[in-house]
Order: C-alpha cells, then sequence, then structure tokens
C-alpha cells in the first residue's frame, strides 16, 4: 500500500480562497478583518512565523499589523498593549507569539486577551469552551489537523484515535476535537510505558512530540491514517516531521507531509478564526 497524501498546501489554498471571499464581503459592509501580531525579542524562528501570518493575512483580504518589541519590554508594558488592542475596533484578533522572554509570564498575557478576540485559542476560556464543547476559537494547529481529516472525508465516529503529545496548543486540544467527533482518544506521552502497542491500535495516529522518527512502520496499523504535526531538522538541516516518512507512507493509507502538511494549516486556520472574530464583531455591530 502507498497512502494518499494529505497535501496541506493544497487544502490551504481552498480554503484561504474562502476567506478571502467572507473577507470581501465584510469589507463591502465597510469591516476589513484584522489581526494584530505581537511579537517581543528577536527570537529567530518567532520572526519567520510572524512574516508569514502577517503576509498571509494581507494576501486573503486582511488587514494585519506587526507589533514588534525589544526584549527588554516589561510585562506591564506588554499587558497594557493588549489591553489596547482589546479596545481596538479594528483589530478583530490578537495574537501575541511565544515563547515570550523569560520575564513575561506567558499564562498572564494570555489571560488579557480578550476570549472575543483570541484567535490563537490559547486562553483558558478557550480551552474550557472547547472542553464543554461550547462556541469558541480552536488552537490552529489542532484545528487544522481536523480540516484535514474532514478533507478526505474521514469519519472519526466509533474509531480509536492516538495523539502522541499532550501540550496545551496541540497534543490536549487535539484529543479534544477528536472526541468530540466521537473517536476514542488515548494521549500517549514522554511516560507512556508502551507507545506501540497504542499506536498499533490506532485507526487515526496524530504524532506531535518534536522528535524525529517517534512514528515507524512497524508501529502502524495498516491502513492507518497518520498526521505529522512534529517539525524537525534532519542531518542535511531539511525540514522534517515525527513520522519516518518514507517507511510508513507504505502501511498508512493517508499521511500527511512535512514540510506541507500541517504547518500550512495553521496559518490558514488563524485566518479562519480571525474572519470569524470579524464576522460576529460585525454581527455584533449597531446597524449604521
Ligand atoms: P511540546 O510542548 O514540547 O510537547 C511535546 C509532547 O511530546 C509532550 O507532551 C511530551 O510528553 C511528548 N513526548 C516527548 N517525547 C516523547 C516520546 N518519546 N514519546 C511520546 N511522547 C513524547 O511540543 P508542542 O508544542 O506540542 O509541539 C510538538 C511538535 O509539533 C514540535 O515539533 C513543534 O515544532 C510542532 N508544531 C508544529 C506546528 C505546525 O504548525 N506544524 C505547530 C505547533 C507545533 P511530556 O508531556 O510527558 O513531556
Amino acid at each position: 500500500m502507498t497512502a494518499q497524501l494529505i497535501d496541506g498546501n493544497a487544502l490551504s489554498q481552498t480554503l484561504r480562497a474562502d476567506v478571502a471571499k467572507r473577507a470581501a464581503a465584510l469589507k463591502a459592509q465597510g469591516i476589513t478583518p484584522g489581526l494584530a501580531v505581537v511579537l517581543v525579542g528577536d527570537n529567530q524562528a518567532s520572526q519567520v512565523y510572524v512574516r508569514n501570518k502577517v503576509k498571509s493575512c494581507q494576501d486573503n483580504g486582511l488587514h494585519s499589523v506587526l507589533e514588534k518589541y525589544d526584549a527588554t519590554m516589561t510585562e506591564a508594558e506588554l499587558l497594557a498593549r493588549v489591553e489596547a488592542l482589546n479596545n481596538d475596533p479594528s483589530i478583530h484578533g490578537i495574537l501575541v507569539q511565544l515563547p515570550l522572554p523569560a520575564h513575561i509570564d506567558a499564562q498572564k498575557v494570555i489571560e488579557a486577551i480578550s476570549p472575543a478576540k483570541d484567535v490563537d485559542g490559547f486562553h483558558i476560556a478557550s480551552a474550557g469552551a472547547l472542553m464543554t464543547g461550547l462556541p469558541g476559537y480552536w488552537p490552529c494547529t489542532p484545528y487544522g489537523c481536523m480540516k484535514m481529516l474532514e478533507s478526505i472525508g474521514y469519519k472519526l465516529r466509533g474509531k480509536h484515535a492516538v495523539v502522541i503529545g499532550r501540550s496545551n496548543i496541540v497534543g490536549k486540544p487535539m484529543a479534544m476535537m477528536l472526541l468530540q467527533e466521537s473517536a476514542t482518544v488515548t494521549i500517549c506521552h514522554s511516560a507512556t510505558a508502551d507507545l506501540k502497542a497504542m499506536t498499533l491500535q490506532a485507526d487515526v495516529i496524530v504524532a506531535a512530540v518534536g522528535k524525529r522518527n517517534v512514528l515507524t512502520a512497524d508501529m502502524v496499523k495498516p491502513g492507518a491514517v497518520v498526521i505529522d504535526v512534529g517539525m524537525n531538522r534532519d542531518e542535511q538541516g531539511k525540514l522534517c516531521g515525527d513520522v519516518d516518512f518514507e517507511g510508513v507512507k507504505a502501511v498508512a493509507s493517508h499521511i500527511t507531509p512535512v514540510p506541507g502538511g500541517v504547518g500550512p494549516m495553521t496559518i490558514t486556520m488563524l485566518l479562519v478564526n480571525t474572519l470569524q472574530a470579524a464576522e460576529l464583531a460585525a454581527a455584533q455591530a449597531p446597524a449604521h
């Protein structure tokens, strides 16, 4: 068997075209969806991420402002900026790029973002909404994974999904989303005694660890769907995922590549969340 690729670039193009169309419709009503991206310090990877996020907004008809601050910015100053953005009607989504410098309490900053503008879905209110099945913003990476499963018409009901990784931004919300679709979900992590015994039972595997070759062909049931969230570098410095792609693609029915898989979907879902925030704000705005 050779697995079918789930192409994150192609799916992103389709979803972004829809975002651009809906953004144009809002603009016709006098509202331009706006995302504020806040970067503190000079982390190289963060600089690339925020540039990509801002450019993707601009390419799809969203307004985006990038606020860059020195690593010496104090927590109080950052909280004041977040508060100003909460009150800025031209901004519908606020994203504070992580990691923040060590002297700033990242959770405190995330909690300062208005849940109505929490397009990253990291606020505790967003996490609680996902947990309880209420409306709220879903974290972009696992949301993108769900869209990838949806794109192949995969029905999760009654299937066994194994998530490897339990971070607050990927693993845990991923598990909640799969559960919401009535999959039976197992969450694995660094203390899982026998990872292979778990993954071999899975119809769907989501690897979100950050280590190469965490998932190899002998750990995958024939016909399983494999989603690779990991972003690592191989010996040649080339981007690769957590999954031994060449080996696993001979066993799985569907697989996401790295690059060109979950990565572009993460930014796409940020655009989707921002657009949705703008649409909700527009619906609540007084008619004029
Ligand atoms: P993280 O916070 O470091 O979490 C990694 C998780 O993997 C932890 O829960 C850890 O378990 C678990 N783990 C570590 N070693 C393991 C092992 N040998 N077997 C099973 N589980 C193990 O990372 P993250 O933020 O969730 O990100 C995970 C990966 O996804 C990274 O490569 C990151 O770069 C990538 N990522 C990609 C995107 C994208 O857009 N493509 C977005 C976000 C993240 P413990 O909890 O027990 O330590």
